[in-house]
């Protein structure tokens, strides 16, 4: 799209309010409105400025001038605003013209040049299946207050049918219903085709809604792959409209990976491929799993490099607590068709030349999209490179269910960190295959590692409420 059309698309929708975007370090977005009658070719030319000094991670007080530089290919109109308003997603370049080392959107797109550069392919898709929990306030802040929590699932389950809590007084339609429901169990379906809809109108192209395996109210939309950056535009569209969505409907929603102790969390599964032009180079028929010799090496990449790639796709304390066996979230660094306790899957969908891909099961979307999805290019692209082979190196491909294997065959499978402070030393000593071709540079890799290990300490130094119940009496 071109800066003429974003113009026509303002005049024929009567826009009042352009709505300039970018994303932090943490892959949330931040806004700045200049009236539409204020906006013109120029200004997708000098960009607007913002003060970069108070962004979590970004530039000091000292040098805070930045400017955000609007991509014309991202509009799209926000459904939520009573003014009609145009969201433009928008690169962040310092003063000087010169793109910042530290934006986002800008490290996703030289990860998209820099695959070219290899020769490997032209195009990398990705497709992120995003889980997320809708809460209704009154059951969002009873389940803060109630000690499930912090017991094990099946005494909370004890827990919430005791007379004396205010639980199940009468016939009440449980709240945990296994794997997609119908109603009444399930009681968001319509939420979610609103969201779906909203989705749609904004450009996203919607493949299916479900209710997910957790407690009422765990949910997933798909919709469809696209490039790596365009992949990270939608995400962002995606999360924007869900959140907004729940609110409108007097809910919350979250994508923390584990909001709730004993029951499933919250993945963000990220199917990868790749392409050049139109053929698919993952496919190989008669392989394993009908894999190529180069999508062995790119899951070689992703499960070698795997410990520290898990501190860009992973990147919260919260992150490590659904990173635990027996709730489909993965624990092992192995391969597997199928398998969904591996860290890497081989969907069994993915039979035809195109649809070939990985999936690669642990981030979760508390991951900046732009950052995580351009790391795990480049840990695949360096297993390419280096022709690293999962089998010779022991990643499988393992069709067991790892969850039930004995402790001695356990300890031959290596494991994801325990904690996001594991994740950071990980990466703090394995990060070259990430500022290969000048993508991340040191200086980011390090600044991102002291953000992340404040947030780990900010954790630490609190009290946790299992503490009481552990130390309190003593
Ligand atoms: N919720 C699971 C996770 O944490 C995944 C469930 C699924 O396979 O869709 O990764
Ligand atoms: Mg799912
Ligand atoms: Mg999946």
């Amino acid at each position: 799209m071109s800066v003429e059309n974003v113009l026509d698309i303002i005049k024929q929708n009567n826009i009042e309010w352009v709505d300039f975007r970018f994303v932090d370090l943490s892959g949330r977005a931040h806004h700045i409105s200049l009236p539409a009658s204020e906006v013109e070719a120029e200004t997708f030319v000098n960009g607007v400025a913002f003060d970069g000094s108070s962004i979590p991670g970004f530039r000091g007080i000292e040098e805070s001038d930045m400017v955000m530089m609007p991509d014309p290919e991202s509009v799209y109109i926000d459904p939520f605003t009573a003014h009609a308003t145009l969201i433009v997603m928008c690169n962040i370049h310092t003063p000087d013209g010169e793109r910042y080392e530290r934006d986002p959107r800008g490290i996703a797109q030289k990860a998209e040049q820099f695959m070219q550069t290899t020769g490997v392919g032209t195009t990398a898709f990705f497709a992120p299946e995003s889980e997320f929990f809708i809460f209704d306030d009154v059951r969002y802040e009873n389940s803060m207050n109630s000690s499930s929590f912090y017991v094990d699932s099946e005494e909370a389950s004890w827990n919430t049918n005791r007379k004396e809590d205010g639980g199940n007084l009468g016939f009440k339609v449980r709240t945990k219903g296994g794997y997609v429901p119908v109603a009444p169990v399930d009681t968001q379906q319509d939420i979610r085709s609103e969201m779906c809809r909203l989705m749609t109108e904004a450009g996203l192209r919607i493949e299916r809604h479900h209710h997910e395996v957790a407690t009422a109210g765990q949910a997933e939309i798909n919709f469809r792959f696209d490039t790596l950056t365009k992949t990270a535009d939608n995400l962002m569209k995606y999360k924007y409209i869900i959140h907004n969505t729940a609110r409108q409907y007097g809910k919350v929603a979250t994508f923390m990976p584990k909001p709730l102790f004993g029951d499933n969390g919250s993945g963000m599964h990220v199917h990868q491929s790749i392409f050049n032009g139109d053929t698919p180079l993952f496919y190989e028929k008669g392989g394993y799993a009908n894999l190529s010799e180069m999508a062995l090496h790119y899951i070689g990449g992703i499960l070698h490099h795997a410990p520290a790639l898990i501190a860009l796709t992973n990147p919260s304390t919260n992150s490590f607590k659904r990173l635990v066996p027996g709730y489909e979230a993965p624990v092992n660094l192995v391969f597997s068709k199928g398998n969904r306790s591996a860290a890497v899957r081989i969907p069994v969908a993915a039979v035809t030349p195109k649809g070939c891909r990985i999936e690669f099961r642990t981030p979760d979307s508390t991951a900046n999209p732009y950052l995580s999805f351009a790391a795990m290019l480049m840990a695949g692209l360096d297993g390419i490179k280096r022709k690293i082979d999962p089998v010779a190196l022991g990643y499988g491909p393992f069709d067991k269910n790892i969850y039930e294997l004995s402790d001695a065959d356990k300890r031959e499978i290596r494991s994801v960190p325990g904690t996001l402070d594991e994740a950071l030393n990980a990466l703090e000593a394995d990060y070259e295959f990430l500022t290969e071709g000048d993508v991340f540079t040191k200086e980011f890799i390090e600044n991102y590692i002291d953000l992340k290990r404040g947030e780990a300490k900010s954790v630490a130094i609190r009290i946790h409420p299992q503490e009481y119940s552990l130390y309190f009496d003593c």
